[in-house]
């Protein structure tokens, strides 16, 4: 077969370089293990930045897609299909909340969300038109449309794409005195990540999400909850906010829910807030379509059980003592929920981006978030053996 660096070097020439990849080229996967072009396997500890929740081709996620791509793939939202109503049944369920608004990609989602809590700002709190505000927390990653961007603080994921959109304040995350004081009768919404994954996996101080809770109920603004990399079982229960017993009044969610397979995004309310949608006021050509629906049903089906909740939390606990053995020989801090660790590495010792080097030789796929900080992550369904594994590579390229 062709080796790496000539993959490597094909992609170079012809894909633009908006990411800069780890020179592992992959070529087949199966739970939480690839293999490269040149035979090699890596445990991925990254899971497709947690849309491998449930590893790589999930036996049964897999028959959902077969058998759907055997009967119907598009209809277009200008007709129904018989998969629409039951996945959007499911994850209401699920969530516990009325209705469900299908769209594709993480980034379409939090769009989605900007719009329905502008729309419920004009429409049922009564913000005067064109003056709503939604609140957002300071190194905060919402994805990389103009909107969003607009209100992102990283410079790399911000600069050069104005005229931004107005709108947004900034707030520190986690700080409540300062969500506090920024709330204005124009608010209409305050967006979070319940814990920040591309900022290094930071979780927020004990209490704030029930804070936020409280004070956007008293206030009359909407707790929009960002579960897109959260969510689904990442942290040990089926979304961040339910660590604290907290239910935000919108989900929005995407990467698992289309179980590594096809893009699935949602948003997620009762009727008083997703109800401001009438028909050609918002859409998507591929959003909710029928293979889609097919497999982000069969995901719900799978969080429905507990299991996979139950197995970050497990796994969460080994993963997290292992890694604590580690602060003080090398690593500065770590960071965990569920199975989700940020690992800041002394910035003397090495960067990130060489950790990621330096365990890829090891077989360990990870990637850097910011800095000297490495975000783990590995699938839910990894092994206890694959996480002694993870640790034992970590150990070896700090020594
Ligand atoms: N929101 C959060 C919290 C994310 O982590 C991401 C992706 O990393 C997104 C939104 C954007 O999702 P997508 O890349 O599917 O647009």
């Amino acid at each position: 077969g062709t080796p790496t660096h000539e993959h490597v070097s094909l992609a170079e020439d012809w894909v633009a370089s908006n990411y800069s990849p780890l020179p592992v080229v992959i070529a087949s996967a199966e739970g939480a293990w690839v293999t490269d072009v040149e035979g090699r396997r890596y445990l991925d500890a990254l899971a497709g930045y947690s849309a491998l929740n449930f590893g790589h081709r999930h036996p049964s996620l897999v028959a959902a897609a077969r058998a759907q791509l055997d009967r119907l793939t598009l209809t277009s939202r200008a007709f129904h299909s018989d998969r629409l109503g039951p996945f959007c049944r499911d994850l209401a369920m699920l969530a516990g909340k009325d209705l469900v608004l299908p769209m594709n990609t993480g980034a379409e989602a939090v769009e989605t969300a900007v719009k329905t809590a502008r729309r419920w700002g004009y429409e049922v709190k009564g913000v005067p038109d064109g003056r709503a505000r939604i609140v957002v927390m300071a190194g905060n990653f919402h994805g990389r449309t103009t909107t969003i961007v607009s209100f992102s603080d990283d410079p790399v994921a911000h600069d050069h794409y104005g005229p931004y959109t107005p709108g947004f304040d900034i707030v520190p995350f986690g700080d409540l005195e300062a969500l506090e004081a920024t709330i204005t009768d124009e608010t209409v919404a305050v967006l979070l990540e319940p814990v920040q994954g591309e900022a290094g996996v930071i979780i927020p101080p004990g209490g704030w999400l029930r804070g936020v809770r409280e004070l956007t109920r008293s206030r009359d603004v909407l707790m929009v909850a960002d579960e897109i990399q959260s969510g689904l079982g990442r942290t040990g229960t089926t979304f961040a906010c339910g660590v604290e017993d907290v239910v935000p009044d919108v989900y929005v969610l995407g990467k698992a829910l289309g179980g590594g397979i096809v893009p699935v995004s949602a948003v997620v309310a009762d009727r008083d807030v997703l109800g401001v949608f009438t028909p050609g006021s918002h859409g998507s050509t591929f959003g909710g379509n029928p293979l889609a629906a097919a497999v982000g049903q069969a995901v719900v089906g799978l969080l429905a059980t507990g299991e996979y909740q139950q197995q970050a939390h497990r796994l969460g606990v080994a993963l997290e003592s292992g890694l604590r053995e580690l602060v003080g020989h090398g690593v500065d801090a770590v960071r965990c929920r569920g199975l989700w660790a940020g690992v800041d590495l002394d910035p003397d010792l090495m960067t990130g981006r060489e950790a990621s080097y330096r365990l890829l030789e090891q077989g360990v796929l990870v990637k850097d978030t910011h800095g000297s900080t490495v975000r783990i992550a590995p699938p839910l369904v990894a092994s206890d053996g694959d996480i002694d594994l993870l640790i034992e590579a970590f150990g070896a390229i700090l020594r």
